[in-house]
């Protein structure tokens, strides 16, 4: 059992699990288990150059962000299980849990973020009840959202990204996930508003 599951490995799901992995040594995240899914062969990063996002040289590709973005997780926090290649079709609310179901296995998480961007038509069955057309992208590039409240969907079940209703920018999309990854640490800090700082004079 997981406590976290994030889907999809691109800007904010990478964002959500980097600072996920970086609260290891706090109490409230002692032993959680945190998995990202990292499918990769849909993403939109795979044409993106990059000159305007902070703190990102320019001309960066995002083919190049995919692979260095993953290599960052797993050195620095290891603990954080990458699922590699394999793709979400189906997720099941079982009340205490979701099960995601991949075209390889069943994996069962306390806590689901769903991160895939908003492409349309959803590729994941059981979402559909919360997809609209997206309000913050032009109607003519007919991407969707899902229904949430500040990136909760339902108990346990976060969006993050241009899928949350967001618009497209790769720093806007680096901050949902930031923003979700922090209500999760809030929650496993008893409600408590957290963040995860490191400094060089501690
Ligand atoms: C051509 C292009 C150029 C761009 N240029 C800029 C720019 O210059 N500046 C800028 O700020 N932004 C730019 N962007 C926008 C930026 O890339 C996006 O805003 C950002 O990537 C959105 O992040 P996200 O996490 O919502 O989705 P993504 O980064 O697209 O990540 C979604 C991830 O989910 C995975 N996935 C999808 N379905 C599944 C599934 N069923 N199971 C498992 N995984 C799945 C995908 O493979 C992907 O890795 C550009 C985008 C494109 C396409």
């Amino acid at each position: 059992m997981f406590d976290v599951i994030i889907i999809g490995a691109g800007v904010s799901g990478v964002s959500c699990a980097l600072i996920l992995g970086s609260a290891k040594e706090r109490p409230y995240a002692l032993n959680k288990k945190i998995g990202i899914i990292t499918h990769q062969k849909a993403s939109s990063l795979q044409t993106a150059v990059f000159n305007n996002a902070y703190g990102i040289p320019a001309g960066k590709l995002g083919s190049e962000l995919l692979e260095e973005s993953l290599a960052h997780l797993s050195s620095t926090y290891p603990q954080v299980e990458q699922i590699e290649k394999e793709k979400v079709i189906s997720i099941e609310d079982d009340k205490t849990f979701y099960k995601i179901i991949t075209n390889k296995n069943v994996f069962e998480s306390k806590i689901v973020v769903v991160a895939i961007g908003a492409g349309n038509p959803m590729t994941i069955e059981g979402l559909e009840d919360f997809v609209v057309p997206h309000q913050k992208v032009p109607a003519i590039k007919n991407r969707i959202q899902l229904k949430n409240n500040d990136h909760l969907v339902k108990d346990g079940l976060y969006v993050a990204g241009v899928l949350a209703g967001h618009r497209s920018q790769l720093s806007i999309a680096a901050g949902s996930g930031a923003a979700v990854a922090t209500d999760i640490l809030s929650l496993w800090n008893d409600g408590n508003h957290t963040m995860v700082h490191d400094a060089i004079n501690k």
